[in-house]
């Protein structure tokens, strides 16, 4: 199969094989979304896909992990933004179907545990910027971008379009995690996965969270929600997770 048949776009989702890929926000809301109930409070339907509520979702959930993480007893100074990409045929084949995600997602666990990580929050992200918007995006403001300002005006602002002109695919997982990482190269030798550590947090767990969550990859399940959790996690956060997030 030929690499122009990969993927189709709309202007919210991507199909990639059975799947339709999508982001927080680009999904149509109910017809109730946002709307006022008697209570005097809004009505929310509380999904990550939908345009109206989405904001809301991206801070309730990111406000979770955040709890999470600094309420466990692991030392938040430890932990670190490491990117960890599969090799991208083989990722791209898993991320086809439910049941090759589900595999997928296992897969990377075991591989992210065999670097060395010991305790995470994973964020899974099917797409890249492509080098053409990021150095359209230089020449407009003279200045070298982050891609986390384009992410923004991608997701959040929708000031970029959705298309194979802003993004293209490409899975790889953030981890924001804690461990003994095992050297790159070897790493790389044995599992053939690669890993860039982003270095640590301890200023900005909050940002690197909503950065983190707000281009996360989504799954749509026909019925108006996402098939996948847009996040998971492992060791001790996973085990005691739930511990941590009572009140
Ligand atoms: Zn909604």
């Amino acid at each position: 199969m030929g690499s122009s048949s990969l993927s189709s776009f709309t202007d919210s989702y991507c199909v990639i094989g059975d799947l339709s890929w999508t982001l927080p926000g680009m999904h149509d809301p109910h017809s109730d979304c946002g709307k006022m109930l008697e209570s005097g409070a809004e009505n929310r339907c509380n999904r990550l896909i939908c345009s109206e509520c989405f904001s809301r979702v991206l801070k309730k959930q990111a406000y979770r992990i955040y709890k999470r993480i600094t309420k466990s007893t692991l030392d938040n100074s430890d932990f670190r933004h490491i990117i960890f990409s599969p090799p991208q045929d083989w990722a791209i084949e898993r991320i086809k179907t439910e049941c090759g995600f589900k595999y997928f997602r296992r897969r990377a666990t075991e591989i992210i545990k065999q670097a060395g990580i010991e305790s995470a929050v994973l964020f899974f992200h099917p797409w890249r910027l492509t080098e053409r918007l990021k150095s359209l995006f230089e020449e407009y403001f003279e200045a070298e971008s982050e891609d986390k300002n384009i992410w923004k005006d991608l997701v959040i602002e929708r000031t970029i379009e959705f298309s194979e002109i802003s993004i293209r695919i490409s899975p790889h997982i953030h981890i924001l995690g804690t461990g003994f990482l095992k050297r790159a190269d070897i790493f790389e030798e044995r599992t053939s996965w690669v890993y860039r550590n982003l270095g640590d947090l301890k200023y900005s767990l909050k940002n690197r969270i909503r950065y983190n969550l707000n281009h996360v990859g989504l799954a749509l399940d026909g019925g108006g929600g996402s098939i996948f959790n847009s996040y998971t996690y492992i060791g001790d956060l996973k085990r005691r997770g739930a511990e941590y997030e009572e009140e």
